[in-house]
């Protein structure tokens, strides 16, 4: 794989190369250019690019594609840059492949209930253009202004309405695919229902850019509801959190979001985010819900809070702005944790009966190995997905991120829910990955990437 200073002799030769396939100013070889790109949005992870490549379409993806498997150059796919494993962002001299340019969005079909969108498309475009039509999308992340299509598949993409609408892998219904030596696959028109061969849509989505890069996708909508209702509900510990979900989802068909956060956490957004407490007591666990329906489901949420006897405070809002204030003080834990240092960020999932569990231990754990770190942790309740920050150590030290993916998988769990591998946990992909998955893992990187050139270091080592 080259590695080059972007100075040496064949390294130029292929900035030449890539500017005639897309365009001087297209290809970004200025460090103040390429700087943005070369870093994730943690800070944690970053690393030099031989050159920023912004291809026009996916003709201009392919032929990127063709020319760097040639010669051997790594190329790393990136969207937003808003993922959290270090996967989007160089880690030496590769040419980093900028899909933001594919930002066409088709006509909805009503009667499919779909839209087909470019890979650069942003979430936030697609939930704009289906709500324009009536329609909305299943998938909501706090990273909705920056998340790329090609970014949600490539991770496939997680978030707050997970419990309702499932992740990315549950919206994609086909994709378009540039392969690494420039070779194309197109399964953006069949019908809903094709079982003619593999699902190749299914089988890259959470491929984190290791097999082909998406260069357009076909997206199932959802019926858009219009009424809504949101509580901060404060509890006395995560255990109640739990435990009143499990009666909610149960009582509620309405209910797309469960999340969990806690007192430090608020904290944080007070200090850094301008957040507003939800009200005046101090709960040992905070449980946002939010029900969404076409007519008001306040009754139904408030019968179904009724006689929970647990309930420390309830802070309620139906209108838009109100809803927003409640939300903001879950959505913006991740920008507030960040104004206080560079975070480590462990995306693990454990059993839902393990989670009180795990937010007991996740600290002793973390304190055994670097007793001044600090563990900030909120998350999805009915996904068993929680989101742990630690601060303090430095962004190569990662004995906090052993402890604390060792303890997710002790308790049954899983080292990622919807971050991905990335760079961030390849060295511990095998403790939930057997050997013959593994194996089977790469035979079908080895059979779409024989030059291994699409993100290396990527899910597998280097090498
Ligand atoms: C504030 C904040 C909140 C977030 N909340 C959530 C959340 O709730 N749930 C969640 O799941 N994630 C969340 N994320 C993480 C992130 O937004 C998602 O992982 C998102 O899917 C990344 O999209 P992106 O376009 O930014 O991809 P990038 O960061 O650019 O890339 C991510 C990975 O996808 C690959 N890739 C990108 N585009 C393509 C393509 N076209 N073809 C092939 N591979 C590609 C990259 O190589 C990389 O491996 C959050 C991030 C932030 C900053």
């Amino acid at each position: 794989m080259l590695s080059q200073p972007a100075e040496s002799p064949s390294a130029r030769g292929v900035i030449d190369a890539l500017r005639r396939l897309v365009g001087e100013s297209h290809v970004l070889v200025d460090p103040a250019e390429r700087a943005g790109h070369e870093i994730d949005w943690t800070g944690r992870f970053q690393g030099r690019a031989l050159a920023v490549v912004r291809p026009a379409d996916a003709g201009e993806v392919r032929a990127v594609l063709r020319l760097c498997n040639e010669a051997g150059i790594g190329v790393v796919p990136q969207g937003g840059n808003t993922g959290l494993v270090g996967g989007g962002v160089p880690r030496d001299g590769e040419v980093v492949l900028s899909l933001l340019r594919l930002r066409d969005i088709g006509p909805i079909d009503p009667v499919a209930a779909e839209v087909t969108a470019g890979a650069g498309v942003t979430l936030g475009d697609v939930q704009r253009h289906a709500a324009a039509a009536g329609w909305a999308f299943g998938v909501d992340l706090a990273s909705r202004s920056a998340a790329t299509v090609g970014g949600m598949i490539a991770t496939n993409a997680g978030g707050l309405n997970v419990l309702r609408h499932g992740p990315m892998a549950a919206q994609v219904l086909g994709v378009e695919l540039a392969l690494a030596d420039g070779g194309h696959i197109e399964r953006i028109a069949a019908p809903h229902k094709d079982t003619a061969g593999y699902d190749l849509a299914a089988l890259v989505t959470g491929s984190e850019g290791t097999l082909a890069v998406v260069t357009r996708a076909r997206l199932r909508l959802v019926p858009r509801m219009t009424a809504r209702a949101v509580a901060v509900i404060g509890l006395p510990d995560t255990a109640a959190a739990v435990s009143l979900v499990g009666r909610l989802q149960a009582r509620l068909p309405s209910l797309v979001a469960a999340e969990l956060f806690f007192e430090p956490g608020v904290e944080l957004v007070v200090r850094h985010a301008a957040g507003r407490r939800p009200f005046e007591a101090i709960a040992g666990a905070y449980l946002l819900v939010e029900c969404a329906d076409l007519a008001s489901p306040l009754d139904d949420l408030a019968a179904a809070l009724s006689d929970e006897p647990s309930i420390v405070d309830i802070a309620v809002a139906t209108g838009a702005s109100d809803r927003l204030g409640l939300w903001h003080l879950r959505e913006a834990h991740p920008e507030a944790i960040a104004r206080e240092g560079v975070p480590h960020k462990l995306d693990i999932a454990v059993p839902t009966g393990r989670l009180a569990d795990f937010v007991a231990m996740v600290g002793p754990a973390v304190a055994a190995v670097v007793p001044a770190a600090r563990v900030h942790v909120y998350g999805h309740v009915a996904d068993g997905n929680l989101h742990v920050n630690v601060l303090g150590p430095g962004p190569l030290d990662d004995a906090v991120d052993d402890a604390v993916l060792r303890l997710a998988i002790e308790l049954g769990g899983t080292i990622s829910a919807e971050h991905g591998i990335g760079v961030a946990k390849v060295a511990w992909l095998s403790l939930v990955r057997g050997a013959d998955d593994t194996a089977a893992m790469a035979a079908i990187k080895r059979a779409l990437d024989p030059r291994g050139i699409l993100n290396p270091g990527v899910l597998f080592p280097v090498g």
